[in-house]
């Protein structure tokens, strides 16, 4: 899947603004360790996988019917599992889900933003932010970040107040980057738009400690949107869903632009399936952040650098030529993402043997690469 050519392909009438550009493409490349997804390489628990056969098969029963549309059963556990998460009182009402949080993302775009609107996102951030943008023919501006990749609040709200856009995202904790955003910079930011303020928070079960979820902001602001996935620390990627918490009246406006039975009853009934086994799924999470924080602590001994992480990925640095870093480690059987930021690249924390494999293939590509310099020096 290449770019699309200028006209179009084979002159088809496409849409002006989607012409020249390139789909979403993590390269799924084969390598023994692929640490490029930020997905969960923990295998699912033995429990849950005998459940989901049952549930699938009762669920299976009923395929002739559609499915329940406003997935009632499944947003009610949902709200109670971000209740327990965060401690705030989140009703089955405030919470919506589809078929990954990309979906939930396309939804909100097409509520409040499309034709002659405008989102904005503090960049690099989350690739699909734009490409949704551009998929629900809403305009795109890429809001400001300090070099060490954090927002500025007085720099993010006077950019807000000058742009006016109509929906802000606040990736937290960011991705490709790592670091959580100060909710007192969400909630500047909140105050400085009239639009809505959607933070994504795929990663938020990583957090270091002490890092609070956007959803303690919810009460008493009605634009604010907080979204999650069961892709990232639920480990359960190919189920596809995601959900977010807002006000009520937020869930109630993307029923204008959800499509009619968007969520199967086997996504329904799998993703409950799963929530039921929360606690087991996101045991996971702590061996994760330990391989993630292994990693942040054995950079500078390799002479690189890394931007603090709350997330399952490490984005590490100090390259002259991250491109040929990659492709060396590609050569070690290892696939990280060169997420196009000079200098850096980015690894998912997973199992402790991944971390082994990672490490040792970085130090022998800092080793061959030094030697190269060496030989080419005067
Ligand atoms: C991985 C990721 C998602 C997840 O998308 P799904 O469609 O739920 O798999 C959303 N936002 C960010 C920032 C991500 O990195």
């Amino acid at each position: 899947m290449g770019t699309v050519p200028p006209e179009g392909s084979a002159g088809l009438p496409l849409r002006p603004e989607l012409r020249g550009r390139s789909p979403y493409g993590a390269p799924q490349v084969p390598a023994r360790h692929r640490l490029n997804t930020n997905e969960n390489p923990h295998p699912l628990p033995a429990e849950l996988l005998a459940d989901l056969g049952a549930a699938l098969g009762h669920a299976a029963v009923d395929l002739n019917r559609y499915p329940d549309r406003d997935a009632t059963a499944l947003r009610t556990e949902l709200a109670a599992y971000l209740s327990r998460s965060s401690r705030e009182h989140i009703r089955a009402t405030q919470v919506w889900a589809a078929n990954g949080s990309n979906e939930v993302l396309q939804q909100i775009l097409q509520a409040f933003g499309g034709g002659g609107r405008t989102a904005l996102g503090f960049t690099p951030s989350y690739s699909m932010h734009p490409i949704i943008s551009a998929g629900t023919g809403t305009g795109w501006v890429d809001g400001h970040r300090r070099e060490d990749f954090t927002i500025d609040p007085a720099a993010a709200v006077a950019q807000v107040r000058e742009v006016r856009p109509d929906v802000v995202f606040v990736t937290s904790p960011n991705n490709p980057t790592g670091t959580a955003v100060a909710l007192s910079t969400i909630t500047d930011i909140y105050d400085a738009t009239t639009g809505v303020v959607v933070v994504d928070e795929a990663y938020a079960e990583f957090a270091r400690a002490g890092t609070p979820s956007a959803l303690t902001l919810l009460p008493g602001r009605p634009r604010l949107i907080v979204s999650r996935t069961m892709s990232k620390a639920f480990g359960m990627a190919g189920l596809r869903l995601g959900y977010l918490a807002a006000d009520a009246a937020v869930v109630d406006a993307l029923q204008l632009v959800r499509l009619p039975y968007h969520l199967s009853s086997l996504t329904q009934a799998a993703a409950r399936t799963a929530l039921a086994h929360t606690d087991a799924l996101l045991a996971t999470v702590d061996a994760v952040k330990a391989q993630r924080d292994r990693i942040v602590a054995a950079l500078p001994g390799l002479g690189l650098t890394s931007v603090p992480s709350d997330a399952n990925f490490v984005l590490f640095g100090g390259f002259a030529d991250a491109p040929s870093v990659w492709k060396a480690l590609l050569d070690h059987d290892v696939l990280v993402r060169d997420v196009g930021l000079p200098g850096w690249l980015r690894v998912t924390a997973g199992t402790a043997q991944e971390t082994d494999a990672f490490l040792t293939a970085l130090g022998e590509v800092v080793r061959e690469t030094s030697a190269d310099e060496g030989e080419s020096a005067p």
